[in-house]
Formats: structure tokens, C-alpha cells, sequence
């Protein structure tokens, strides 16, 4: 008995997919790739975005020469950025005076697994867009928050947090689970963690 399943729809995959098929259909997959690179408009809207090279050096979406996360004339529009030939993927301005919150947590993914102390961060924050980090073993948890300077948080069980709002650029990896596409107040979670 086939068990396979389409990722997107549930439905069964029949004998006539590959077995390597992980959807039952073009829309499926093109949904399912939809879904995993959405990101909230509060991000979208902005004049933020870059490329990124293979190992993470932000990228001018026009030209493809290095970007800098302090030099505006660098950052594209995020339709811009996302139809861009340069590099290998998407990254993000954190802009002085944005209001917009990065809490980046290494090492909590195993796989499906989520570190205990990463997960109580997670569930001390209101809902809110997260995404899984390139490595495929970290989280960034995107909000609304401001900080003086970025921060860094290192744990007890040597775990290390860090938060940024300004001068930094974050290379997007890809959304967590259905993580909403919104961007909620990290204020409170922010003065807890320090
Ligand atoms: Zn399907």
C-alpha cells in the first residue's frame, strides 16, 4: 500500500508520481512554495531588501555588488529584491528607527525538534512571524520592538540569543510551520530576556 502523501494537500500520491514526488501537483507545490517564502507586508512594504550570496555577504539587488546595512542606497524593494539574478537568496535591512525586532536563536532545531528553552521563548511571544534560519537549525523571531544596540544573551546552558533592530542585515531562511504573517509587539519579551 502507497502511503505517500502530498505535503501540501494531504492527498495521496499515486503510482503515476515519481517517487520522488513530495506534491500531487504542480499547484500544490507552487502553493506549498508560496507559503514557505511568504513574508508579513510590514516587511514587504519597505525599501529594506537585498540579495545574498551563497555564504551570506548582502548583495545590491541592481547590481549585485556588496550591499551595506547602513547605506539605504543599497536596499531595493522587496519585488525588486525577490526578482533580482544576483546571489542565492533574500536577506533584510534591520533600519535605525524601523521598529522592527530581530530575536535570533541558534542551535534550537533538530530537525522537527525544538529546544525547550527556545520554545519558551517562542511561547512567550504573542504571535508573530518566525522563520527557520538558513542553517535550518536556528529561528529568527521577527516583531515590532526597538533597541538601543543589538544585544547578545548568552544562557545559562550556553545557549546564545541575539537581538537586533538597527545596522544589521538578517538572511531570510524560510517560514516556521504556518507562523503568522504579521508582525507582533516584542517589547515585553525583550526587557524579560535581559
Ligand atoms: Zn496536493
Amino acid at each position: 500500500m502507497n502511503t505517500r502523501t502530498c505535503e501540501q494537500c494531504g492527498e495521496h500520491l499515486r503510482a503515476r508520481h515519481s517517487h520522488r514526488a513530495r506534491f500531487c501537483s504542480t499547484r500544490c507545490r507552487v502553493a506549498a512554495h508560496r507559503t514557505r517564502t511568504a513574508v508579513p507586508v510590514e516587511l514587504r512594504g519597505r525599501e529594506r531588501w537585498v540579495r545574498r550570496s551563497a555564504d551570506k555577504v548582502p548583495l545590491t539587488a541592481g547590481t549585485g555588488r556588496p550591499a551595506s546595512s547602513t547605506d539605504p542606497a543599497t536596499w531595493a524593494s522587496h519585488t525588486d529584491a525577490v526578482r533580482s539574478p544576483h546571489g542565492a537568496g533574500l536577506g533584510y535591512v534591520l533600519a535605525d528607527g524601523d521598529d522592527v525586532v530581530v530575536l535570533d536563536l541558534d542551535h534550537c532545531l533538530d530537525g522537527e525538534q525544538l529546544a525547550p528553552w527556545a520554545a519558551e521563548i517562542l511561547a512567550a511571544c504573542p504571535p508573530t512571524y518566525t522563520e527557520v534560519s538558513l542553517s535550518g537549525t536556528g529561528l529568527h523571531i521577527w516583531g515590532r520592538g526597538r533597541l538601543a544596540r543589538g544585544r547578545r544573551i548568552r544562557r545559562p546552558d550556553g545557549a546564545a540569543i541575539e537581538a537586533y533592530s538597527s545596522g544589521r542585515y538578517i538572511a531570510l531562511g524560510h517560514r516556521y510551520h504556518q507562523a503568522p504573517l504579521q508582525l507582533a509587539d516584542l517589547t515585553e519579551v525583550l526587557d524579560s530576556l535581559t
